[in-house]
């Protein structure tokens, strides 16, 4: 079977690699000439577990092609994906659709045979049936279906959550007379490894797939910013964060992940999706106040963080040095989009701080968001030498393994602020630290 993924980013190439993994041939069209590049030198441009030797692998058996021409890819392909960036547009927090139009278009102009247009882009309700519409316009003479299937893998286990789902969402026309049944058979076609697995895999209305993929993004950003809110409580209240979690999520219907205190959602999905479902319900003349109301939370949750790193050290970073662990928005990435970091490195550096930052895998993405004065170090240890303070932005493992002895040497004041809560207060404390972390009572 013959496909084209358009879009060689994290989904794109993710999901097109493991297409190829299932035993379709897979061409995947890049526009950016550095990621083409590296792409066919071999190189993978993101950083994601496992994709180097997955990609490799394809390349080799001759199932997964890059390349800039569509109208190559488009060829004799059954099911042609869509899979760029839907990022927020600038102003009205909409998603900005313009990439998604426009390899609408270039598809359209090239396709000969039929085929199924997929959108694996996170998009607003209504847009399959705007792509549907357009490619229309473009070729009146065209047999062709449109499905949603939206792409719910998490950056850092992509190719476990593409390969073992939980579910997979596919969306076609079912208004269409007499029934979307040749995109559906091809849809089944492509993912029949996952039967094997017993995946489930759920047909729907092009329309309940789209609103779905926001819903699911929507319901834990909200699952984030309570556990978020119920730790700035347990710390007026002396109660513990993690025992509360570990209390509620052993109930099943409330589940164990996505319990995790932090400095708030970031990354390049919760934030902008969380947005954009604010707008398509507002639109819709029925307003989701309940994640109006998240997105406001983390919003300003950023702002305070950094006001509590400064309260930490006193009340002013003037001349201070700060130490920075971790930049990306969550471990095992290299993904910047809207991570905490940015705001709160921003904000410590216009109050006077020096910072010093190490992240293992994010530092190059990282450059360009941050302050321009941010010094980058080789190593953890490196950016705790002679800190006043110390401050965990990204959970990363290597910072769990860190010896409290060791970094008392190193940096030259005692406040750590700890907002991932990657070590035990006690230990902290016992080693002299004055350490603040989230949600978790002092210890006298
Ligand atoms: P990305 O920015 O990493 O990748 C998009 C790629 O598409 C870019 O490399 C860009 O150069 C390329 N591109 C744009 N227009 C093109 C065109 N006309 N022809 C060929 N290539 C083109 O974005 P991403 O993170 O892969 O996200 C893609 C979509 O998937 C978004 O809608 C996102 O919300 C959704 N999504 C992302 C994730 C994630 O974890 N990143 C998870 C689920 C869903």
């Amino acid at each position: 079977m013959q496909t084209a993924m358009i879009g060689g980013g994290y989904v794109g190439l993710v999901s097109g690699a493991c297409f190829a993994e299932f035993g379709t041939n897979v061409a995947i069209v890049e526009t950016d000439p550095d990621r083409l590049a590296a792409l066919r030198e071999g190189r993978i441009p993101i950083y994601e577990p496992g994709l180097d030797k997955l990609v490799a692998d394809n390349v080799a058996a001759g199932r997964l092609t890059f390349g800039d021409n569509i109208e190559q890819a488009v060829q004799g392909a059954e099911a042609i994906f869509i899979a760029v960036g839907t990022p927020t547009r600038r102003g009205d927090g909409h998603a900005d659709l313009r990439y998604v139009y426009a390899a609408t278009e270039q598809i359209a102009k090239c396709m000969k045979d039929y085929a199924v247009v997929v959108t694996k882009s996170t998009v607003p309700v209504g847009t399959g049936r705007q792509v549907s519409d357009l490619i229309r316009r473009v070729r009146p003479d065209l047999d062709f279906d449109v499905a949603s299937n939206p792409e719910f893998l998490r950056e850092g286990n992509a190719i476990g959550d593409f390969m073992r789902p939980d579910r997979v969402i596919i969306g076609t026309d079912t208004t269409k007379e007499g029934g979307a049944h040749r995109a559906m058979e091809i849809m089944r076609r492509l993912y029949r490894p996952l039967y094997l697995i017993e995946a489930p895999i759920l047909f729907t209305s092009l329309e309940t797939a789209e609103l779905a993929k926001y819903a699911a993004n929507s319901f834990l950003a909200m699952k984030v910013t309570f556990i978020n809110e119920i730790a700035d409580l347990c710390e007026k209240v002396g109660a513990d964060v993690h025992d509360i979690a570990r209390g509620i999520g052993l109930d099943n219907r409330i589940g164990r992940k996505f319990l995790h205190p932090g400095p708030g959602f970031g990354g390049s999905c919760f934030p902008k999706d969380t947005l954009a479902l604010v707008h398509i319900a507002q639109n819709a003349g029925s307003p989701m106040r309940l994640i109006e109301t998240t997105v406001d939370i983390n919003d300003t949750r950023k702002t305070r963080m950094a006001h509590r790193i400064v309260a930490a050290c006193g009340g002013s970073v003037a001349g201070l040095t700060i130490g920075v662990l971790g930049l990306t928005f969550k471990p095992e990435t290299d993904d910047m989009r809207a991570a905490s970091s940015i705001p709160i490195l921003h904000h410590l550096a216009g109050a006077g701080a020096t910072l010093r930052a190490f992240d293992p895998a994010g530092m190059e993405a990282a450059q360009p968001l941050l302050p321009e004065e941010v010094v980058y170090c080789h190593d953890a240890l490196d950016a705790a030498t002679g800190v006043d303070a110390l401050v965990v932005l990204t959970e990363w493992n290597e910072f769990r393994a860190l010896s409290p002895a060791r970094l008392r040497e190193l940096m030259k004041g005692d406040v750590i602020v700890d907002l991932r809560n990657v070590w035990e207060p006690k230990a902290m404390r016992d080693h002299g630290f004055q350490y603040e972390s989230i949600g978790r009572p002092l210890i006298e």
